[in-house]
């Protein structure tokens, strides 16, 4: 008898649900690896050792994406360092700007075809990259056009931080018109639960973090991870003692609207979600930033500002107030100015920190209704990390 080799069959499972159970993830990147990892690669290509400091200041520190521009290598080299450790990882489909230039939306096409987006915000100080950290999600909040999708697949270390890298690359080009040619901040508010993808996207933050060439070399404190509230990720980010600004959207102070919102909320209570978020504040002395998107007639009467504003007294909180932007078909609206405005009062009398977010990108956020992310424009504040820090 012929041994034949033996090949692992599931003939129950059809390749088409195995694929969709188990998604592709992309190639290896260089940003996928510290400087050690990328000097193992280098080595193992049969290159020197130096070659991965080399890359890592053009990608990092020059924010040079593409080898061919990387011309001190000699071009063999170039050619088999790129193949391995430089792969296209995101595909840029449509680039949308408003705002006189000052906002500039990316739709990425990730190497299966998966679609994301990163929107870059300028301001007269500072210039923010808004990231995703998921293709889809799968927390359900039904006021979120990315929820209603689900879940693609998370994205890798790199095809995060590539995003950053990029958008870096347009600032430094001087396209955002009125503002410094450096990002200095990264908020994890596009697409996807950053918590749900959790050993990627705290792999991404520390290369963010790292000094160039190992990374991009930006403060911890410049960057926002928001979350739905999954209160064992809050947890193990308390533990790895890293000083960024949590974001918990909470959009309701009673379970019984949260449940519905924030449909994770069944599992873990407002009050849960809250000690961990404050457990996170006396941890790292780090204001948290909690965002509810205001919804006509759903969660902006006066009583849920009380009763926020109880909950918050007292504790290193500020509240981020977002005009609701309606996702297409949606039978909710955000609420109008004077119940705003009356919401902001409450809670301010309450002796509790509230910005309103400004509507910025609003035109071009189109099919993604959340990615007008992330900045607070009222007079006297900053965004929540600037607050942190005069908090500090
Ligand atoms: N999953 C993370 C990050 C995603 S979005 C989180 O939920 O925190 C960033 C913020 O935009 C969240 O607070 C989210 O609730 C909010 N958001 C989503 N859809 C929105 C919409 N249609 N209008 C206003 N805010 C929205």
């Amino acid at each position: 008898m012929t041994m034949l080799p033996v090949i692992p069959t599931t003939p129950d499972t059809p390749d088409s649900v195995r694929t969709r159970r188990r998604p592709a993830m992309p190639p290896r990147h260089l940003a996928d690896l510290d400087l050690a990892g990328r000097k193992a690669a280098v080595t193992g290509l049969g290159e020197p050792a130096f070659r991965a400091k080399q890359l890592s200041t053009h990608y990092f520190g020059r924010l040079v994406r593409d080898a061919d521009a990387m011309t001190d290598l000699p071009a063999a080299a170039r050619t088999r360092l790129a193949g391995d450790l430089l792969p296209t990882l995101l595909t840029p489909m449509r680039e949308l700007t408003c705002d006189d230039g000052a906002t500039r939306k990316t739709l990425w096409k990730l190497h299966d075809g998966a679609l994301v987006e990163s929107v870059l915000m300028g301001y007269p100080d500072r210039v923010t990259a808004c990231v995703s950290s998921q293709a889809g999600c799968g927390m359900a909040c039904p006021f979120c056009a990315t929820g209603q999708a689900g879940l693609t697949r998370n994205l890798s270390v790199a095809e995060i931080v590539d995003q950053v890298v990029y958008l870096a690359g347009v600032a430094a080009s001087g396209a955002v018109t009125g503002s410094p040619p450096r990002l200095s901040r990264v908020v994890f508010m596009g697409m996807g639960e950053p918590l749900a993808n959790y050993p990627r996207v705290i792999e991404a933050v520390r290369r963010l973090i790292a000094p160039a060439p190992e990374g991009l070399g930006l403060s911890q404190r410049h960057i926002t991870v928001s979350t739905v509230g999954l209160v064992p990720a809050m947890r193990r980010l308390i533990a790895e003692e890293l000083q960024v600004t949590l974001a918990l959207s909470l959009h309701a102070p009673d379970d019984d609207l949260r449940d519905e919102l924030v449909p994770v909320n069944q599992r873990w209570k407002v009050a849960e979600v809250l000690g961990a978020a404050f457990d996170y504040a006396a941890r790292t002395g780090r204001r948290i930033s909690i965002e509810y998107a205001l919804i006509r007639d759903v969660n902006d009467q006066p009583w849920r500002a009380d009763l926020l504003g109880r909950l918050l007294h007292g504790k290193l909180a500020h509240v981020n107030l977002i005009p609701l932007n309606p996702t297409p078909g949606s039978k909710w609206d955000a609420s109008p100015k004077p119940v705003e405005r009356e919401f902001v009062r409450r809670l301010r009398e309450a002796g509790v920190a509230t910005t309103v977010r400004d509507t910025r990108g609003r035109e071009i956020d189109g099919a993604c209704g959340q990615l007008a992310a992330s900045e607070v424009t009222e007079a006297g504040s900053a965004d929540p990390a600037a607050d942190a820090e005069v908090a500090q």
